[in-house]
């Protein structure tokens, strides 16, 4: 069985000496694909020199929400640059949050759509990120999407069932993390069952977002097989079933080109 993890960090901050070893690990549990994201321009460009050297990776380059305030006057121009490489398969993450608030809204919501244009721009995908914000973000993916084509993801998805049925209109696929495992899910993983499984992606977001059982501790690639395990049973589905096409829709995602 093939597992894709579509969404982690593995900034060497987080994994210094071990990243061979978790890398290793997620192998060896099955994860034979991962797209690792940049939250800013050196992780972002770090993680396409990962992406570079190692087998079965994907990237993402772009600048996050809650740290577009902090970015440096050359920082969106060394992520339009990246991305004009060919070096990375997608953008973001970007998106809007309305929860830590920490970044001015107007702010966001310029980020925001600069990713969105770059996206449409090199026709590659846009992994957006919300909280409490996904109101806002449908809107403009919605005015995006009446420009032309965009592939979208909405990773570490926590809306309704309203909030999954609109964004699947839209043509969205949804990224479930780890809190999807949480016993206090069981309204989320009632959401995940009505998403089609072709729009459906597993992520772990490492280091965050850990799955039962490894709740509290730094998360890993290789953990994406109890999220999966755990969708899997919620939508009644077999798990070869659940990972061959969870798997299938990062790939075309994430490795059209
Ligand atoms: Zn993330």
């Amino acid at each position: 069985m093939e597992f894709f993890d579509s969404h982690c960090h593995l900034d060497p901050m987080r994994y210094g000496g071990d990243l061979p070893d978790v890398l290793a690990r997620a192998r060896a549990a099955g994860v034979t694909g991962l797209t690792v994201i940049g939250t800013r321009a050196a992780d972002s460009e770090a993680a396409a020199d990962l992406a570079c050297r190692e087998q079965g990776l994907a990237c993402a380059a772009g600048i996050h929400p809650n740290d577009v305030h902090e970015a440096e006057p050359d920082e969106w121009d060394r992520i339009t640059r990246l991305v004009a490489s060919g070096r990375v398969q997608a953008v973001g993450e970007t998106g809007l949050d309305w929860y830590r608030d920490v970044a001015p809204r107007d702010l966001q919501r310029d980020f925001f759509e600069r990713h969105v244009r770059l996206a449409q721009k090199l026709g590659l995908p846009l992994v957006v990120h919300t909280r409490e914000s996904i109101r806002d973000a449908l809107d403009m993916l919605r005015e995006a999407l009446s420009r032309g084509p965009l592939a979208v993801v909405l990773h570490a998805f926590t809306g309704t069932t309203a909030e999954a049925a609109e964004a699947v209109d839209l043509g969205c696929h949804l990224g479930f993390a780890g809190m999807v495992t949480f016993r206090s899910a069981a309204d989320l993983r009632t959401v995940a069952t009505t998403v089609p499984l072709e729009r459906l992606l597993i992520e772990t977001d490492s280091p965050f977002l850990s799955p039962e059982p490894f709740r509290g501790r730094r998360n890993e690639p290789g953990h994406v097989v109890h999220t999966a395990r755990c969708l899997a049973i919620a939508r009644g589905e077999p798990l070869e079933k659940f990972a061959a096409a969870t798997t299938a829709n990062a790939r075309r995602l994430f490795f059209k080109r």
